[in-house]
């Protein structure tokens, strides 16, 4: 009888140590596979080229949460959108490469002088777009002029190559009717605009008084463009 207990006590331990071994086994796939998710994400919503960088998948589904938030809290938010001026010229000229080292450059200097709460990320090309929740136009515009004085006073070194980078900026601030498309939609014109206007520049939606003109009377005067106004270049 004490035989038969005995050996049912080994085979209950062997099993037991087996069992744990399985579940250590499974605990272990377990986070190979959680891991493997998360670089999954992590490719999904970062920028190939630019490590660390939102990508427009990323940066659009922030937009909304941003813009959802700010509207129903009645807090100012605004966007930046900004593109390298001439940067085909740059790849035509160096290179590819150089090309590349200038996007890396740029996005690490814009990074390193926004706020913690800034969202940065590269919309696609040479265009890059930043998000400023609670930031009025003000403030915005500052900064966006910032950005600009800063790559127009710098030269990025490729190689042996010295390179002037210069951006054309816009700049909007958000509107209680406003989708994310339409928000889009005005940091992207005045950024164009900016280009419209010789580059190296940044360029914002002018907030009309009522009582100084109308908004649809300017923009028929002055066309599609209307709504964006430019700075001037080296403004304090
Ligand atoms: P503009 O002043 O009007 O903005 O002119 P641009 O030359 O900057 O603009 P354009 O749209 O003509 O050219 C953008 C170039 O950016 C073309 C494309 O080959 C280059 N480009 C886009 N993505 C990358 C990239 O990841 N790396 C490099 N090196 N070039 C890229
Ligand atoms: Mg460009």
């Amino acid at each position: 009888m004490r035989v038969v207990v005995q050996t049912k006590r080994e085979f209950d331990a062997k099993q037991a140590a087996a069992f744990e071994a399985k579940i250590q086994s499974l605990e272990q796939q377990m986070q190979e596979a959680n891991d493997r998710l998360s670089d999954m994400q992590r490719q999904v919503y970062r920028d190939p080229l630019l490590d660390g960088i939102a990508n427009w998948l990323a940066f659009n589904e922030q937009l909304g949460l941003t813009l959802a938030t700010s509207q129903e809290r009645e807090e100012p938010c605004c966007l930046i959108m900004f593109d390298i001026d001439h940067f085909k010229t740059i790849n035509d000229t160096y290179g590819h490469q150089a090309g590349d080292q200038v996007l890396k450059t740029i996005s690490t200097c814009v990074r390193s002088t926004l706020r913690p709460a800034d969202f940065l990320a590269r919309y696609g090309g040479d265009e890059f777009c930043i998000l400023l929740p609670r930031t009025e136009l003000e403030t915005a515009t500052q900064i966006a002029q910032q950005l600009c004085d800063l790559f127009r006073r710098t030269s990025l070194s490729y190689e042996t190559a010295v390179l002037q980078v210069t951006l054309s900026v816009g700049v909007a601030a958000l509107c209680p009717e406003d989708s994310p498309e339409t928000f889009l939609e005005r940091a992207d014109q005045a950024s164009y605009y900016a280009k419209e206007q010789g580059r190296d520049q940044a360029c914002t939606e002018a907030v009309l008084s009522p009582d100084e003109d109308s908004p649809s009377k300017l923009k028929k005067a002055l066309g599609f463009f209307a709504k964006a106004l430019p700075f001037k270049k080296n403004a304090a």
